[in-house]
């Protein structure tokens, strides 16, 4: 058996169309149904749904033998015991700082101010600071972080942004592009000694789905 760890909404959606290429159909749909274990067109191939910054703990622990996860969560969970194969390509966005427009994050910097940021993202986001060279105060939330500043909470936020338009309804700019963020094919070591035929099939079939790199 092998097992598939995705998370529900955008990739689940997106590696649908890397799944057809390896054969292989989902023979439900997580939005209409309650199970967690999704039985597909291949009787030894399931996929578990897991929260999207579980996918790598349940890859690391053989909870599934490989598993899609955005490089943000990849990054926060610290990837160790995972092997990483292929950049899919996929739920693409980038990894922003951003500030209402009333804070004077330029000057803020240049005038080596203790700036407040609020994140989901506080490795990400510590690291990135941290080599800048700027003195940080990080507050770690788990969603809405745009509400951070509009209360006072923080200067500023680090979050995940593709169109701008969360950012820009809530009159927060982009004042830094921290990186490119796409989701990564992850697999359990073990499994992959233990497995290798099957799983080789699939990284090969994924491989051959996915446009080279830009
Ligand atoms: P949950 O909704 O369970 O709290 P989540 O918000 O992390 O988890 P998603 O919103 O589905 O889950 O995001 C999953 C992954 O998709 C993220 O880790 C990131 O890599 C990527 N992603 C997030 N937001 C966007 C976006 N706006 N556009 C493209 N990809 C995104
Ligand atoms: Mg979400």
């Amino acid at each position: 058996m092998i097992t598939l760890a995705l998370s529900k909404g955008r990739i689940f959606d997106e590696t649908l169309p890397l799944l057809a290429a390896a054969g292989i159909e989902v023979l439900e749909d997580p939005e209409k149904s309650r199970k967690l274990i999704l039985p597909t067109n291949q009787p030894h191939v399931r996929v578990v749904l897991v929260r999207a910054t579980d996918v790598p703990t349940y890859v690391e622990y053989g909870g599934a033998d490989i598993g899609v996860t955005g490089k943000d969560v990849l990054l926060e969970h610290g990837g160790a015991g995972l092997y990483q194969p292929l950049d899919l390509q996929i739920a693409k966005c980038h990894m922003a700082v951003a500030a209402p427009t009333g804070f004077d994050y330029a000057r803020a910097i240049r005038q080596g101010s203790r700036i407040t940021v609020a994140t989901k993202y506080t490795h990400i986001a510590r690291q990135f600071f941290a080599e800048k060279g700027v003195h940080v105060d990080l507050i770690k939330l788990y969603g809405s972080m745009e509400l951070a500043p509009l209360t006072g909470m923080a200067d500023a936020i680090v979050d995940l942004v593709s169109t701008g338009k969360t950012l820009k309804a809530n009159d927060l700019v982009e004042v830094e592009h921290i990186m490119d963020i796409s989701s990564q094919l992850v697999v359990n070591q073990a499994a992959l000694k233990l497995k290798t035929a099957p799983i080789r099939r699939i990284i090969d079939a994924f491989t051959q789905a996915t446009p080279a790199a830009a």
